[in-house]
């Protein structure tokens, strides 16, 4: 990759440290904190997409639902509101992963996965969202020889399994995005749409709201205790008294005990540009306005906004020791001047081109990288976590399988094995971080050797904990 040393602090001196998607000038204002006593059939904890989507799937299945949501910070902050905005189908981390843990029942969650973006997309008309969703489907281009092998075996499975893929060579690929890195490329046509992802969640947020739900900003959930035939949400200055609760949130200080062994937050970090002119879009064609992704072990993510800028995120995935999660991590400088480089030996034709925005977020990752379920409290608790950086569209997904657990029903949904099971949990520190440290360390080393996993990574694979782009 080119390095252009000189030219990065300059590039990156304006960044703002804040999330582009979060940073705009009509964002919604704050909802007061609760202060007194709610009483709800069905309270939600956490206002990301898992939240939003539960609070008002409850209202769409039944309007007369007295539901109530609780959020500690804002609606949308965490991963919600700093995400890449690719709107995937899979509901399994990509059809890889699917294949490689859940093969039995594969087509099924294609066909639920490709119904649920379907459904996305209607609610989104339907809601009146304006979050620029486009179904503009996913550009995966190989800028390593084993990575266009791997591209081919890709476009086949997703072939065979109903799916839409165009592989194509290294002038092809480039027709569509021009860089000189590409040696090929997969177009998976169907499979993903970009939103913006805070516009989504407030316009998720208002729907709630205009169904009934009732919304307490700042208002922190430190414990669920059952009184009676109540469980109390404790928070700072008030209570909910729920019949129900379904637990959506993420990646922070689990409310549940048994949470705590499969979640480890992963920091992730993305870039925003200035605004390109004409002839700099002109440089690069990006004519379908694709999100792309590159397919290393360690890959970037990519897309276009509705202002034509370019959002630039991922590579340098980063645990802290103790799990931590904490403001000062939301800014990387040494991982931005690593992203910059890479943006500029992608797109040597944007020289000089500015970043405007740089910030860093929480993904809840676990073992098996796509969701897990369960219920506590006699099933009146149901929680979903560890969508592991792929939770903008199966969230909702996730919602529907949350209020189907606390429904009591069996359905086609709470019969899936990838609902049933529980990813292998992570051993306690200092094990966790060494163990996470190795892995970072073989998927790097693997990228620089066309591949080829060492003995470390071939054992991870041996116990199902495998990682493969
Ligand atoms: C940099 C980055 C890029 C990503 N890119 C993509 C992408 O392009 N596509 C994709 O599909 N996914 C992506 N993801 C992942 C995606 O953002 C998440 O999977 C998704 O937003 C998860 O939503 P959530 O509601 O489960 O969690 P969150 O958005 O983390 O929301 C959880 C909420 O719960 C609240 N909460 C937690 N505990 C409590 C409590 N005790 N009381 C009250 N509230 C509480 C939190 O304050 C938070 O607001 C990315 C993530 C990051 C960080």
């Amino acid at each position: 990759m080119l390095t252009r040393p000189h030219q990065l602090p300059e590039a990156l001196a304006g960044a703002s440290p804040k999330p582009y998607w979060l940073d705009q000038a009509d964002a919604p204002a704050p909802m007061p904190p609760l202060d007194r006593t709610e009483h709800a059939g069905l309270a939600v904890i956490g206002g990301g997409f898992s939240g939003l989507w539960t609070a008002l799937l409850a209202k769409e299945r039944d309007p007369e639902r007295n539901v109530v949501l609780v959020e500690g910070r804002r609606i949308a902050w965490a991963g919600t509101g700093r995400n890449g905005g690719f709107c995937s189908a899979s509901l399994t981390h990509g059809l890889g992963n699917g294949l490689e843990r859940f093969a039995g029942e594969i087509q099924t969650l294609e066909r639920l996965g490709r119904e649920n973006l379907d459904q996305i997309e209607r609610a989104v008309r339907r809601y009146d969202i304006s979050c620029d969703f486009s179904r503009s489907g996913e550009l995966a281009v190989a800028t390593e020889q084993w990575q266009v092998e791997d591209l081919a075996a890709v476009a086949e499975a997703v072939i065979r399994l109903g799916g839409q893929a165009d592989l194509l060579d290294a002038a092809a690929v480039r027709q569509q995005v021009n860089s000189p890195t590409y040696l090929g490329g997969l177009w998976l046509r169907d499979g993903c749409a970009l939103v913006d992802p805070a516009r989504l969640a407030w316009g998720l947020s208002r729907a709630c709201l205009a169904a009934g739900v009732r919304i307490y900003e700042h208002t922190p959930v430190r414990a669920i205790a059952e009184r009676g035939a109540d469980l109390v949400l404790t928070t700072p200055r008030g209570e909910v008294r729920a019949k129900q609760v379904a637990l959506a949130a993420g990646a922070f200080a689990p409310l549940l005990r048994r949470l705590r062994h499969f979640l480890v937050p992963v920091y992730d970090y993305v870039l925003m540009t200035r605004p390109l002119t004409p002839a700099q879009l002109g440089s690069i064609g990006w004519r379908n306005r694709q999100g792309v992704a590159d397919t290393g072990n360690q890959f970037h993510y990519y897309r276009l906004t509705a202002d034509n800028r370019i959002m630039w995120g991922g590579y340098d995935a980063v645990y802290y020791y103790g799990s931590q999660i904490a403001a000062k991590l939301d800014q990387r400088p040494t991982t931005f001047a690593m992203l910059a480089r890479h943006f500029y030996a992608t797109f040597p034709q944007l020289d000089g081109l500015e970043f405007t925005h740089s910030w860093g977020g929480v993904i809840d990752t676990c073992s098996r990288f796509c969701a897990f379920y369960g219920t506590a409290r006699s099933g009146r608790v149901a929680y979903v976590a560890g969508y592991t950086g792929l939770g903008v569209g199966a969230s909702r997904f996730g919602a529907n399988v949350l209020l189907d657990l606390l429904s009591g029903e069996q359905t086609e949904r709470t019969r899936l094995r990838m609902v049933r099971s529980k990813p292998l949990p992570f051993p306690p520190e200092p094990a966790r971080a060494i163990g996470i440290g190795l892995t970072r360390w073989s998927l790097a080393r693997a990228d620089t050797r066309a591949g080829s996993r060492n003995a470390w990574l071939r054992a991870l694979d041996g116990i199902g904990l495998g990682f493969d782009t």
